[in-house]
């Protein structure tokens, strides 16, 4: 449903990752070319980066189409950052409109997106999430239970409700953890980094698709791919 992606590499400005490749999630809001869910993302759109000397992540979001924004077109060229999360949302039936709906989610250390959905009743109650969007909630499950074990959360959760798509980009900073439950994901190694994401952003051939029911484990050292299996 939604389409994200991942950078984790030298500094890139927000723009040369959002905005300005051929097929960015600027141009995925409206027109995305993998999408098997939902037709445009205009429910809102969100990023999330690490500052240098900043301890924590910081997020901008909005719950208007990225293609309206102005100000964040403006901003965008200077904002940079080693690792970011950004995200275009088509909100599942039933699911809020609002700003705190919107990926990335964080719990001030870890930055989430989640493309997909799942019955919130797979979900334990109680959760301290920021809205009752399913994925604001999967984050705080996530948070919860440790982004490091984001895998064998993903495989319970698919048993509890088979129908769920869980495809999570979860990042740290230093790495970023990718699974594929249900819809796309590609990477493209860059010789200042490493992009994930759910459809590529041009037309280099360089892009991997990642098969279904996977794990990446993506540092600057590499892509590791490890299967998921249903627990
Ligand atoms: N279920 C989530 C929402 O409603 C994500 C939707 C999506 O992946 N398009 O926001």
């Amino acid at each position: 449903m939604c389409r994200h992606l991942a950078w984790l590499g030298e500094p890139r400005s927000l723009a040369s990752l959002m905005l300005s490749p051929p097929h960015a999630l600027l141009t995925q809001s409206y027109r995305p070319r993998r999408q098997q869910h939902g037709v445009v993302n205009a429910d809102g759109w969100g990023v999330g980066f690490y500052p240098p000397e900043h301890p924590a992540p910081v997020r901008w979001r909005s719950a208007r189409p990225l293609w309206n924004d102005q100000s964040f077109a403006s901003l965008a060229p200077v904002l940079t950052s080693r690792c970011a999360i950004g995200a275009v949302r088509s909100a599942t039936v039933g699911m809020p409109i609002e700003e705190t709906a919107v990926a990335p989610f964080t719990d001030g250390h870890w930055l989430l997106s989640h493309n997909g959905r799942i019955d919130r009743a797979a979900l334990p109650p109680d959760l301290a999430a920021e809205s009752t969007c399913d994925s604001a909630l999967l984050a705080a499950h996530v948070f919860a239970t440790g982004p490091d074990r984001i895998g064998e959360t993903v495989a319970a959760l698919a048993r509890l409700d088979p129908q769920a798509r869980l495809n999570l980009l979860a990042t740290d900073g230093r790495r970023i953890l990718a699974t594929t439950w249900g819809d796309t994901l590609f990477y493209l190694v860059e010789g200042d980094g490493i992009v994930v994401a759910s459809e590529p952003y041009d037309d280099d051939p360089r892009w991997v698709e990642v098969p279904d029911r996977r794990i990446l484990t993506v540092t600057l050292q590499g892509v590791k791919s490890t299967a998921l299996t249903p627990r």
